[in-house]
C-alpha cells in the first residue's frame, strides 16, 4: 500500500519558467534562445547544466548563484510559481490520510522558501544541500526513506525526470509517478523509460488521489 507521497520540486511543484528566464537574462542571452538550447541539451541526453557552458564556457553555477545573490537578483520562486494543481492536490492527499513530503535537489536558500510555503501542508521538507546528497545518488533516496515513518515500498515518489527521479526511486524500492510537464517530461514522455518505469504517469497531480486509492484497493 502507498502510505506516503514525496514530491520532487522543480517542474513537479514549481514551474521554473521564471527561474530559467532570469538565468537567460543573467547570461545576456535571449530567453527563447536559452530555452531552446536547454531543450536541445536534454534531448541529447546531456546534463542540463551544460546549457550554461554552451553560452559561457567555464560557467560555474555555484559561483554565479552567489554573484546573483550579492547583486540583489538571487534565484527565487514563490507562491505564484507553483503549478495550479499543487495546493488542491496536497489538500486532497492529506485529507485522504496520506503522509506527505517534499524532497528535491535544491539549495539551502530554496529549502527556506519551501518551508515558508509548505510547512503547514507537508510532514517533511528535505533538500540535497541539507543532506549532502543529490539525486540520482542512492544516498538521497536513503535519506528520504529514513525520514518517512513507513516502509520504503509504501512511499510514492513523484517527479518529472526518469533519470533523476523515477529510476533511482524505483531502485530504492519506492513506487513512482512521472508527471507530464516541464522540459524533461515533455521531451522524453514517449521514450521506453518514461513509458515503462513509473508506477503511474499523470498529466496533473490531481490524478494522484484516485490512482492511489485504486492501487491501495487492489493491494488489500
Ligand atoms: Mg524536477
Amino acid at each position: 500500500m502507498i502510505r506516503a507521497v514525496v514530491f520532487d520540486v522543480g517542474e513537479c511543484l514549481v514551474d521554473e519558467t521564471r527561474e530559467y528566464g532570469t538565468w537567460a537574462d543573467w547570461l545576456g542571452v535571449p530567453r527563447h534562445t536559452f530555452h531552446a538550447m536547454f531543450g536541445a541539451v536534454i534531448a541529447q541526453g546531456r546534463d542540463y547544466r551544460e546549457t550554461f557552458q554552451e553560452f559561457r564556457p567555464g560557467f560555474d553555477l555555484y559561483e554565479e548563484r552567489e554573484k546573483r545573490a550579492a547583486s540583489g537578483q538571487p534565484e527565487t520562486f514563490g507562491e505564484e510559481d507553483l503549478y495550479p494543481d499543487v495546493r488542491p492536490a496536497l489538500a486532497e492527499l492529506r485529507a485522504g490520510g496520506l503522509w506527505l513530503g517534499i524532497a528535491g535537489n535544491q539549495t539551502v536558500r530554496a529549502g527556506r522558501i519551501l518551508r515558508s510555503l509548505f510547512s503547514n501542508d507537508v510532514d517533511l521538507i528535505g533538500t540535497s544541500d541539507d543532506w549532502g546528497a543529490s539525486k540520482p545518488d542512492p544516498e538521497f533516496f536513503k535519506r528520504v526513506a529514513a525520514s518517512v515513518p513507513f516502509d520504503v515500498n509504501e512511499i510514492l515518489y513523484v517527479g518529472d525526470r526518469c533519470d533523476n527521479d523515477i529510476q533511482p526511486a524505483r531502485e530504492a524500492g519506492m513506487e513512482t509517478a512521472l508527471v507530464h510537464r516541464g522540459p524533461w517530461a515533455s521531451i522524453l514522455w514517449s521514450t521506453p523509460e518514461a513509458r515503462e518505469l513509473p508506477t503511474f504517469r499523470v498529466d496533473s497531480l490531481l490524478e494522484l488521489p484516485g490512482l492511489i486509492r485504486e492501487f491501495n484497493g487492489s493491494a488489500r
